[in-house]
């Protein structure tokens, strides 16, 4: 999931400064289970707007945002709504708001830092999965990743740092390699370790990336 965060309400405002009339968009997937752009969120943020003298025009919470035959079948069905307004407030990932960018033809403003790829431990609570590096590694390393997990993402094993088993970079982290030693213990796999790993291919990540299903 994509974990986003709300920007602090004044920049919304500064970004909005002689934009009077508001569409605002949602996301039904990720940006609504971080209660950054449900329809909860939507309504509060609509009520702020006017609050601050602003006119909503509308409101959706696009199914998903990033998609963007959805996005553009949605906001053709509220053309009104939408070309009556000066701009579209997106609270959605930095990805939602650039699907609805393509398609507004009006300043889309994103409502929300987009932080991470993470996990919902409970709610409100998030933390970093994986940092889609391309070639994934979980297959050797128990289902812990140590490209995300690991302050230095090493490949071989730990740096020598971790005290009582927590990073030395953050030690409020649990040590990546100790979690991925430990659960190949558990399963009988330690031998896994065994192998050298070589430099890691990171143009696999290189910016921005596409993949055509098939190809
Ligand atoms: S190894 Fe790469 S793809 Fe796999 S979880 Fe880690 S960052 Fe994501
Ligand atoms: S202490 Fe562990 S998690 Fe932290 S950088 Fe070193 S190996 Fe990585």
């Amino acid at each position: 999931m994509i974990i986003s965060k709300q920007k602090p309400f004044e920049e919304i405002l500064n970004f909005l400064k002689g934009k009077d009339k508001i569409f605002i968009t949602g996301c039904s997937l990720c940006a609504t289970s971080c209660m950054t752009g449900g329809q909860q969120q939507i309504d509060e943020m609509k009520n702020k707007l006017e609050e601050h003298g602003k006119t909503v025009t509308g409101t959706t919470v696009l199914d998903p945002s990033c998609h963007r035959l959805q996005v553009r079948a949605t906001l053709k069905k509220q053309k009104v709504e939408l070309a009556s307004a000066d701009a579209v407030l997106c609270m959605a990932c930095g990805d939602g708001a650039q699907t609805v960018a393509a398609f507004a033809k009006i300043p889309v403003y994103p409502a929300n830092d987009t932080l991470f790829i993470g996990e919902v431990e409970r709610i409100g609570h998030f933390h970093e999965a994986c940092k889609a590096c391309g070639q994934c590694e979980l297959g050797w390393t128990a289902g812990i990743c140590p490209i995300t997990k690991c302050a230095k993402s090493l490949l071989n094993g730990p740096c020598g740092g971790a005290t009582n088993g927590k990073c030395e970079v953050d030690p409020d982290n649990d040590c990546a390699w100790v979690l991925i030693y430990n659960r190949l213990k558990e399963q009988d796999m330690l031998d896994t370790l065994l192998e050298i790993k070589g430099p890691k291919d990171y143009s696999k990540a290189a910016h921005p990336r596409k993949y055509v299903v098939g190809r």
